[in-house]
């Protein structure tokens, strides 16, 4: 007798939350999902898991799921359901037209973290290979770009040096800009384990994180900066290891660029980078900031774990190179226990990245302009490729203002909910004759859509994410998908429509694609994957079982560089009117915008944002726990309910962005990273005021 509910087969996926990438027997009855059961043996989660991969599944079902193709001629009119066949030919037709119109690059594509590998790979070849250009960009433009940027000048690829094992043989953990407590909560329960065990802990974040002090753990050193000044403080604790001659000498002089460390040594000895002297920038005590940089340097084997507190702000890109700088000054990359961590937000970030879906790269992190590189492309693609970098997101949008883009394919990425200055990104959608959105769900950017592409969920189909420590997993079929088709079908039926004769019958395929062009990924297979469980790249004939332990002998770029960074104040300035930094961050229980978790069991966890607000702050301003306030910027002003806490310092304020109702981007400024236009989405000047409610 089979009990209503027990399951009769299970099928091991990966989980399509956070970067840690769990991995999950997804447990079925029949057709349908009765629980998520994490694995035990899943080598990024050994059996653990958390509330969004083990019950925030149900938005796959979700009545606001769309199932069919739609289009319309204008964003005014009702949408038409309509067969694939009409939806694809429409779209390609139109995407056709306005290429013969305005040129052929006037189109191009954003894609999305939370896709596949293969599907990434397709829609980076679809703008290559089909459209002709390299207008292809990513999610990952709005939150880890900077970690591309960074890690590329001064290791040579952009990717965790260290697996999450080595996290057991830390003797020194230095959190900056992270909260993995909700945001990489199987990750943090590891962390947070090997620090019971006496390893040490340095948090760089002006909130106090559950990661400064919970009933489990307390940090050695709680930094509480001023949002904007990340520079200033790990420059001051480079000044202090190089002053006090903490340096790893023979590290420094066999492993990194010794002329380059003489600049970078005389630039940090500077007084003006003393810890004395960044006090005054940055709010933190000199005394805090002379003992972090001794711990981290004397400690043993150091390593830091770091998220979007360090990558979205205008120096994002100088606050990845000065963690790496830091790092390398002290031998902490390429051993065991020691090294330097993007924490990536979405499951995909990292896989993302490497497929080449950044406009000035092909897969493997190599540049278009590289002939060598277009060669391998253009042999297996048989087209040639535009040698010319593409749009990054925030310049198709400016150019759809200016009238010279005219058509994107969005697939699995609300533009108008997620990325800075919604004002000027409805703009420029709605400057666009042809927009495809590809999704679960009509978002908001679907308002300004003539084509509706519906998606498949990653219940529906095969393929791999890519976690934030390189690790390859397979992602399993579970059901069949109810609107008829897998993403990485959508996206080659779109190119056939367009002209191509792409021919794959299964994700699979697609990998091999990737192995045969691309040297980190050469050994990877889905083979290889069933017999190794996952594996992490490089994996070639060098690294045949895969790498969890990057730079290991040298750097990816042969010797490591150590590289200036002078701090540089954000034009985002409080003032009068603005009186105090606004910052953001998640919540255990939901993601991002909220799109799957608020359609799900976890939406009973979290019902609104609020605005936490230090009491002094909130006495000023007469606002009391739970009031409505209104939250005011330079761009836009949005309501919330306050919760006074100590969390956050005075002249700081703090809330969340999982609700649309938040509106947290009409908030936020346009100013961006220097390097790679990241936005600046930490530090908004604001003010608090009382108010009715929304
Ligand atoms: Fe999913 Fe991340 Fe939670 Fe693991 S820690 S279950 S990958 S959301």
């Amino acid at each position: 007798v089979i009990e209503m509910g027990t399951p009769t087969k299970s099928v091991v996926t990966t989980c399509a939350y956070c970067g840690v990438g769990c991995s999950f027997k997804a447990e079925m009855r029949g057709d349908e999902l009765v629980r998520m059961t994490p694995y035990k043996h899943g080598k990024a989660n050994r059996g653990h898991s958390c509330v969004k991969g083990r019950f925030a599944y149900g938005y796959a079902k979700h009545k606001d799921r769309i199932l069919n193709p739609m289009i319309r001629d204008s964003v005014d009119q009702p949408w038409k359901e309509v067969s694939w066949d009409e939806a694809l030919t429409f779209a390609a037709t139109k995407m056709r037209g306005l290429q013969e119109k305005y040129g052929q690059k006037s189109i191009g594509v954003i894609t999305s973290s939370r896709c596949t590998n293969e599907e990434t790979y397709l829609v980076q070849k679809l703008t290559r290979a089909v459209f002709g250009n390299n207008n292809t960009d990513t999610c990952a433009r709005v939150c880890h770009s900077p970690t591309g940027y960074g890690l590329g000048q001064t290791f040579g690829t952009s990717a965790g040096t260290q697996d999450f094992d080595s996290v057991e043989e830390t003797d020194c953990a230095m959190i900056i800009g992270a909260n993995p407590t909700d945001g990489h909560p199987v990750f943090a329960s590891r962390l947070k384990k090997r620090i019971r065990q006496g390893a040490k802990l340095i948090v760089v974040d002006p909130r106090r994180t559950d990661m400064v002090k919970s009933n489990h753990i307390q940090a050695d050193h709680h930094l509480p900066l001023r949002p904007g000044t990340n520079v200033a403080v790990v420059t001051a604790m480079a000044h202090v290891i190089v002053t006090e001659n903490l340096i790893d000498q023979s590290y420094v002089r066999t492993r990194c660029d010794w002329d380059e460390y003489l600049a970078y040594a005389d630039f940090v000895s500077d007084p003006r980078h003393s810890p004395e002297a960044t006090e005054l920038l940055t709010g933190v005590p000199a005394e805090d900031l002379r003992a972090a940089a001794r711990l981290y340097a004397t400690v043993g084997k150091s390593s830091i774990y770091y998220g979007l507190g360090v990558t979205e702000h205008s120096q994002g890109s100088t606050t990845v190179i000065a963690i790496a700088n830091l790092a390398m000054l002290t031998g902490n990359v390429g051993i065991n226990g020691a090294g330097v961590n993007p924490l990536r937000g979405q499951n995909n970030v990292q896989g993302s990245c490497d497929m080449g879906s950044f406009p000035h790269e092909l897969p493997g992190y190599r540049h278009v302009k590289n002939a060598d590189v277009r060669e391998v492309f253009e042999n297996a693609w048989g087209v040639p490729i535009d040698p010319e970098p593409g749009l990054r997101i925030p310049n198709m949008l400016d150019a759809a203002v200016e009238g010279t883009f005219k058509g994107l394919y969005c697939q699995g990425e609300d533009i108008l909910q997620s990325d800075p200055d919604t004002k000027h990104v409805a703009a420029g959608l709605a400057a666009m004759e042809c927009v495809i959105v590809h999704d679960l769900f009509l978002n908001e950017t679907a308002n300004y859509a003539h084509v509706f592409l519906p998606g498949s969920s990653f219940l529906e189909k095969d393929g791999t994410f890519t976690n934030a420590e390189r690790r390859i997993n397979r992602v399993r079929k579970v059901m069949a998908p109810p609107n008829g088709y897998a993403d990485w079908e959508i996206t080659q039926m779109l190119a056939n429509a367009m002209g191509a004769n792409w021919t794959y019958t299964h994700p699979s395929q697609i990998m091999d694609e990737i192995a045969a062009t691309t040297p980190s990924f050469a050994n990877v297979s889905y083979e290889a994957l069933e017999e190794k469980g996952s594996i992490q790249w490089p994996c070639n004939d060098a690294h045949p079982e895969g790498t969890p332990l990057m730079h290991v002998d040298g750097f990816v770029r042969g010797k490591g560089r150590l590289i200036v960074t002078e701090y540089v104040a954000t034009d985002e300035k409080t003032g009068p009117r603005f009186p105090l930094l606004l910052t953001t961050g998640r919540i255990l229980s939901q993601y991002n915008v909220g799109a799957q978790t608020r359609r799900t069991e976890n939406s009973v966890w979290h019902d609104q944002d609020v605005l936490e607000i230090h009491p002094h702050d909130a006495e000023l301003r007469g606002v009391k726990d739970g009031d409505w306030i209104k939250l005011a910027s330079r761009s836009g002003e949005t309501s919330l309910r306050a919760q006074i806490t100590d969390r956050v310092s005075t002249g700081v304020v703090y809330t969340t962005f999982h609700h649309p109702d938040t509106q947290a981007n009409v908030i936020t400024t346009d100013f961006s990273d220097w390097a790679t236009n990241c936005p600046e989405y930490k530090v908004t000047a604001v003010q608090v005021s009382l108010s009715n409610g929304p």
